[in-house]
């Protein structure tokens, strides 16, 4: 089956503090990227469940950083493997890394994108069709253009413009996925 990903939540900054949660599936791997925080746990499984999945299924969690709005819910994946900028842990095994250039998957690509904090990753999802960007360099299609908690607005910058030239979509930290200016 080719790579695929499914926003299991979309997120918003505002009233309401929902990361986006999305499911990437690669071959044997079942990726949760940014498991953060819901109105509930259901919202996060209930729609992994309607993909036929359990918690247990989840092998990879990857978070694009270490806020909290993004990581309260890495504990429903207990048996996954966890990927953020520096490390990969699993169960009791810390296996320290770059994030730059690591290979999730066979499809999944992460990179180092700092600015928002200095633990910032992306990761690249690339299809047939898509090379599809989950990152926090963007917290909605709509903004904000100057990220309010950055740590490095000039490196938020650097990583839009790596990410554009080659993303066809972007699925934001905190809203819908857009499409970039260039792809149609
Ligand atoms: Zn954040
Ligand atoms: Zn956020």
């Amino acid at each position: 089956m080719p790579a695929a990903y499914h926003v299991l939540q979309e997120g918003m900054a505002g009233p309401k503090v929902r990361s986006t949660v999305t499911l990437v599936l690669d071959g044997d791997h079942v990726i949760v990227i940014d498991p953060g925080m819901a109105p509930s746990q259901a919202a996060i499984l209930d729609p992994l469940r309607s993909h036929g999945l359990e918690p247990a299924d989840v092998t990879d969690v990857v978070i694009s950083h270490h806020h909290p709005d993004h990581t309260v819910n890495i504990g429903l994946f207990g048996d996954a493997r966890v990927h953020d900028y520096w490390a990969t842990y699993h169960h009791d095994t810390w296996t320290s890394r770059s994030a730059e250039g690591f290979q999730v998957s066979p499809s999944v690509v992460t990179w180092l994108t700092p600015g928002h904090t200095r633990e910032d990753i992306t990761t690249i999802l690339r299809t047939e069709n898509d090379v599809i960007a989950f990152t926090h360099l963007w917290w909605t299609a709509e903004g904000p253009e100057i990220d309010p908690r950055a740590t490095d607005q000039t490196q938020i910058e650097e990583g839009r413009s790596r990410v554009l030239a080659e993303a066809t979509l972007i699925v934001p930290g905190h809203g819908a996925p857009f499409r970039t200016p260039d792809s149609t």
